[in-house]
């Protein structure tokens, strides 16, 4: 049985949805940002806060837990600068209860979501994982100190983990059950596809004077789908031992900057966008691109998605949310 802490969130929900496929699935999730209506009805659901260590504890006495996923986490760039205690004691609290946990039930196979956000300001063009890692906020931080724990569970405990660093999660399922939704929504792709079914006035661009071609910041933007297929090939690989303790990043391989995702949504949907331009927002490195080269080769992950289906997967979740949440 695989416990997923998070499993009602954006990347956890759709990570459930591949895993009970194949495997039993516990989900713990405090419902905080995540939705019940979003996990996957072959799940167990315990709502529940992974710093509360009875209710951590419990689960472990009660089920046969193989190995945990842990996406549970606060992950807004502004928030945590504004807010720094919330993402020590959510994040870096919250994980270090859980391991405690793991560690007293041993417990040993560990997947971890951390994040772009931990290399900072990148001085290569294409990140791969031996980059060096500059957080410049405190939720990147966050991840990498909890990136560093895993380290030290390793030796002290003999942990086995798998971290995935993910670049820009996107897209929503095939199903169109699930998809992101977030409240508030900061990320591009949902504001923009919001904006042109009508539920917002326009679109702002955060900054044009980047050092990039068209002057507006380059992300890599990579499917919830293939992010959580990586996720049953780190698993697999933990559980059968064939890799042990490693960290991957996880995205596309291709730059795009946020005037090629307004063209991009304008041409699958067929509507024109009402762009107004302002200055930068604090934070953004002007260019993050991943090197998924590590987890192509050791673990022969592919991905499905590129940009157009990761829009048009977007966009239909977004046509139909309403209806789902209704249905629920
Ligand atoms: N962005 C923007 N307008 C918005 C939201 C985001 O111009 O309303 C830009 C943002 O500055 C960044 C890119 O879009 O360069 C992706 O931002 P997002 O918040 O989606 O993801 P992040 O890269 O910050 O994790």
């Amino acid at each position: 049985m695989i416990l997923v802490v998070g499993g009602a969130g954006y990347i956890g929900s759709h990570c459930v949805k591949e895993l009970v496929k194949e495997r039993s699935v516990i989900v713990l999730d405090n419902l905080s940002t995540g939705h019940f209506w979003a996990i996957d009805e072959k799940a167990i659901f315990i709502e529940g806060d992974l710093r509360d260590e009875k209710v951590v504890e419990k689960i472990f006495l009660s089920y046969k837990i193989d190995a945990v996923m842990h996406f549970a986490a606060n992950s807004l760039v502004s928030e945590s600068v504004n807010n720094p205690i919330k993402y020590y004691e959510n994040n870096v609290a919250g994980t270090l209860n859980l391991l405690k946990q793991m560690v007293k039930h041993n417990i040993n196979n560990f997947i971890f979501s951390s994040t772009a956000a931990v290399y900072g300001i990148p001085k290569e063009n294409v990140i791969t994982e031996e980059s060096f890692t500059n957080p410049i906020n405190p939720y990147g931080k966050s991840k990498l100190m909890i990136e560093e724990m895993l380290r030290d569970f390793q030796s002290a405990y003999g942990l086995n983990y798998v971290v995935f660093r993910y670049f820009n999660a996107a897209g929503a399922h095939s199903s169109k059950e699930i998809g992101e939704d977030h409240e508030p929504e900061t990320h591009l792709i949902p504001l923009i596809l919001q904006h042109l079914l009508g539920k917002r006035e326009k679109i702002k661009v955060f900054g044009t004077d980047y050092d990039t071609l068209d002057g507006t910041c380059i992300r890599d933007y990579i499917h919830v789908t293939d992010i959580a297929i990586a996720h049953i090939l780190g698993l697999d690989a933990l559980l059968y031992k064939r890799i042990d303790n490693n960290i991957y990043n996880l995205g596309n391989g291709h730059g795009y900057s946020v005037k090629d995702i307004i063209d991009m949504c304008e041409r699958v949907t067929g509507k024109k966008a009402t762009i107004e331009y302002e200055s930068r927002r604090i934070g953004d490195p002007a260019r993050l691109i991943a090197s998924s080269k590590k987890i192509r080769e050791q673990l022969g992950w592919e991905t499905e998605y590129n940009l157009n289906k990761i829009i048009e997967t977007a966009w239909e979740w977004h046509i139909n949310k309403n209806l789902n949440k209704i249905l629920k």
